[in-house]
């Protein structure tokens, strides 16, 4: 397994391989990895010739008071999980290496992110449609893995890569939970001994929504309402939004159908966590 920083050295193994006919498939990362970002990393494995997974902790992504200074790192962890899994080559690149002086090209995108994370996150889907895009281009990958786990981002990569004709399979991935239910996450390393019992109500209220749902619900507002109960039963929960949208648009609906993303946001102490399921 190759580990390399600078774009020159990625597009020439890329071109190389190319050459002899395999086909590459890619994983974008923020690094601190964990077994939702490995299963992508095994889908890739099984689905292409060539894996290649970046690690970068993409400072346009993050709001001015959000965590990217605190933002958990360990490139030698990183680097031996890939290794286990079969990844063929990491790009991690220094912040300089992708936004040199005088950068000011970014991908935005008027629909899909007004809701969910896009409302108390607005810079949030700029940078990481702008470093998504970047990154396909770097690496031109066949196939790129995404999770669920991030639902909305997958939901604006997929729209992304439609609207700007980007010739890559977007493959979403399910969401790969701790035993007791929580959603893995780089954040969870955030959390103290009482927050992480107290960050189980994300994934209870999933639960519980899905319970719901399968018994026949079909009105969002009052599976809304019953999901929000439930994660105020936990005083060190505070909810940022609890919402159903079109997985397509990421707009909201009225009705509980196929396709449709129930996805919350949820601050346990200072640490924001988010989980979901799609109908
Ligand atoms: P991140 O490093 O948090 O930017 O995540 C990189 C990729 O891993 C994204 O496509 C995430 O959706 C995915 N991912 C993160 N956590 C999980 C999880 N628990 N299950 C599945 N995929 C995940």
């Amino acid at each position: 397994m190759q580990i390399v920083s600078t774009v020159a050295e990625v597009r020439t193994q890329v071109k190389a391989w190319k050459r002899e006919g395999l086909t590459i498939g890619f994983v974008p990362t923020m690094g601190y990895l964990h077994e939702g970002h490995a299963s992508l990393m095994k889908c890739a494995r099984e689905r292409c010739d060539k894996v290649v997974a970046s690690i970068f902790v993409n400072p346009m992504q993050f709001g001015e008071n959000e965590d990217l200074d605190s933002y958990p790192r360990d490139l030698d962890a990183d680097a031996k999980l890939c290794e286990e899994i079969g990844v063929d080559l990491i790009f991690h690149p220094e912040p300089g290496e992708m936004y040199e002086d005088g950068f000011c090209s970014f991908v935005d995108m008027n629909g899909l992110t007004k809701e969910l994370c896009g409302k108390s996150r607005p810079v949030h889907f700029r940078g990481v449609c702008t470093v998504v895009c970047k990154l396909f281009h770097i690496v031109t990958p066949d196939c790129a893995f995404f999770g669920q786990k991030d639902a909305q981002q997958l939901a604006v990569i997929r729209r992304m890569t439609k609207d700007l004709n980007m010739d890559i399979e977007i493959v979403g991935c399910p969401i790969v939970r701790e035993a007791d239910g929580l959603a893995k996450s780089s954040r969870n390393t955030y959390l103290n001994e009482e927050e992480r019992r107290a960050a189980l109500v994300l994934s209870r209220a999933v639960f519980l929504g899905q319970r719901l749902v399968g018994e026949g619900a079909t009105s969002a507002e009052a599976l809304i309402t019953a999901m929000k109960a439930e994660i105020e039963k936990e005083p060190l929960a505070r909810i940022d939004y609890v919402e159903a949208v079109s997985m397509e648009t990421v707009e909201k609906v009225e009705t509980i159908e196929k396709n449709v993303l129930v996805a919350m946001a949820v601050f346990i102490g200072t640490t924001r966590l988010i989980d979901n399921f799609i109908v």
